[in-house]
């Protein structure tokens, strides 16, 4: 098999035993990159020239080492609104496309420790406002499977370089479903990790009570092998959590006998693709098959999630992006009067219209007079959607839903029309709104798009879900294709 089609566990348990060298493993990736980049366009930043010298630098380092880490010498993408030192970081904006950050982001440090190389900051929805990568301030990311559709977003450059192999794994961020959405639009698995349980330290926010940082990888055991590495406490973000880590991997190859799986019918709604409902009905029957309990249930206020999201997310984004004034770093335009007209114009060019519809939003929903009405009142929603997820923690161990109402759109079909692009995270956002975990991986296909199946869990039991999803991905053999073959 080529080098570049196996997991990141593969090439871990390879360089472990020294049968494969990090300057082998970096080439293969290196050679599917430059024949398929150019096509698919997932990095800002493309750094695998970079990793191909830093890769045999590693193979020296290799020999001095009496315990080799699990990720010594393996490529990893990182997306572009995470900070690394020295490595420009553009969250997709006009507004940094030159900052550089002067310091990593924790989840980078912990990389960093393992000895990871990494291949290129990849592209996203400008600040990570969007669910197809259109709204990047430089190019659209191009979907694997069909180079005519988008690869979602806003983790779109992550989930397309892993879906194309040329990377075997990344780092997405998630704030309304940006890891599951893009990962279910190209055929990989995607975690979003409970709130708290991976730092935001040098994530650029977003919505701060809503984003984190999770693994995108080709296999579920990849997923539960990056959690592994960035996970735990940080005393730099005072959100992050100090619950006892337990071995993500350890819940690969558990059984799934007796396990109780909730089927909430909201998320089952009209207007759902057929073929999605059915590959993932279909998931589900082979669980139940294979001994889970499969019970129907009802969480009547996840309905309410979609809007509800798009008062808080926008309040905070628009708070959070007050930052960048032209003042401290980034982009300040060349030709102002007044100190207020380089703050307006600074903001004018250097943001997009999404990001500008956000802050807009987001400062109507926060203004006096309003604040009561549209604010405070969706934060009561809120507290009705993490009961109504809590309720039905009561009664079942973990969810199953479609991570997506529909497969990968074409690109243009939904730019001009905000309403019809929010919609494509109806299934994803409630989870951040609850802050607890959930994963999408792989189910089946539609006229050769990747559907994807989403799993939701109790806070902090990410264990169950890659317990499930592991053993669903190897009763099927989704992961194993690629596009193109
Ligand atoms: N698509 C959603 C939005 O535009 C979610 C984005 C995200 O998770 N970062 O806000």
């Amino acid at each position: 098999m080529e080098v570049w089609k196996k997991s990141l566990k593969e090439l871990s348990d390879l360089v472990k035993r020294k049968e494969l060298k990090p300057s082998e493993i970096v080439q293969s990736f290196a050679e599917r990159t430059r024949s398929l980049e150019q096509k698919i366009n997932s990095y800002v930043t493309n750094l695998i020239d970079t990793a191909v010298e830093e890769s045999i630098k590693k193979d020296e380092e290799i020999s001095k080492l009496a315990d080799i880490p699990d990720l010594f010498g393996l490529p990893i993408a990182v997306k572009d609104n995470i900070s690394t030192k020295g490595i420009r970081t553009t969250c997709s904006s006009k507004i940094l496309e030159n900052y550089i950050p002067p310091f990593d982001a924790t989840v980078i440090e912990k990389l960093k420790n393992q000895g990871y190389i990494l291949t290129g900051k990849t592209n996203l929805d400008e600040f990570a406002m969007g669910s197809s990568t259109e709204n990047s301030a430089f190019f659209t990311t191009k979907n694997p499977w069909d180079y005519g559709r988008v690869p979602g977003g806003s983790s779109g450059g992550s989930a397309a370089a892993v879906g194309a192999g040329i990377v075997p794994a990344a780092l997405g961020s998630d704030t309304g479903g940006s890891i599951r959405q893009p990962a279910a639009f190209c055929g990989v698995v995607g975690l979003k990790p409970t709130y708290g349980r991976v730092s935001r330290y040098g994530l650029v926010a977003f919505a701060s009570s809503l984003d984190q940082i999770g693994p995108i990888t080709r296999t579920v055991e990849d997923a539960a092998l990056l959690m592994n590495v960035i996970s735990g406490k940080d005393p730099k973000d005072s959100t992050s959590s100090d619950r006892e880590l337990p071995d993500f991997l350890s819940y690969t190859g558990r059984d799934i006998k007796g396990l109780k799986i909730g089927l909430p019918e909201e998320f089952f709604i009209e207007g759902i693709d057929s073929t999605v409902k059915e590959s993932v009905l279909n998931a589900v029957r082979q669980l139940e098959k294979e001994g889970a309990e499969i019970v129907e249930i009802s969480m009547p206020t996840t309905k309410y999630a979609i809007e509800s999201y798009y008062i808080i997310a926008p309040s905070e984004a628009s708070s959070n992006l007050a930052r960048y004034d032209g003042v401290r770093y980034g982009y300040r335009t060349s030709q102002y009067g007044s100190l207020e007209e380089m703050y307006s114009k600074t903001r004018d060019e250097g943001f997009g219209a999404e990001v500008k519809r956000r802050i807009m939003l987001g400062t109507y929903s926060l203004s006096s007079g309003y604040y009561d009405a549209y604010y405070l009142k969706a934060q009561k929603v809120r507290t009705l959607i993490y009961q109504d997820f809590m309720k039905a923690f009561e009664k079942v161990d973990l969810l199953a839903t479609p991570t997506t109402p529909d497969v990968a759109f074409k690109i243009g079909e939904k730019i001009s029309d905000p309403l019809q692009m929010y919609l494509s995270d109806i299934f994803t956002v409630s989870v951040n709104m609850a802050g607890v975990p959930g994963i999408s991986i792989p189910c089946g296909f539609k006229d050769g798009l990747p559907v994807g199946l989403q799993l939701i869990g109790r806070p902090f039991d990410e264990g169950t879900l890659l317990q499930v999803a592991y053993y669903y991905e190897k009763m099927n053999d989704f992961y194993k294709r690629f596009p193109g073959e």
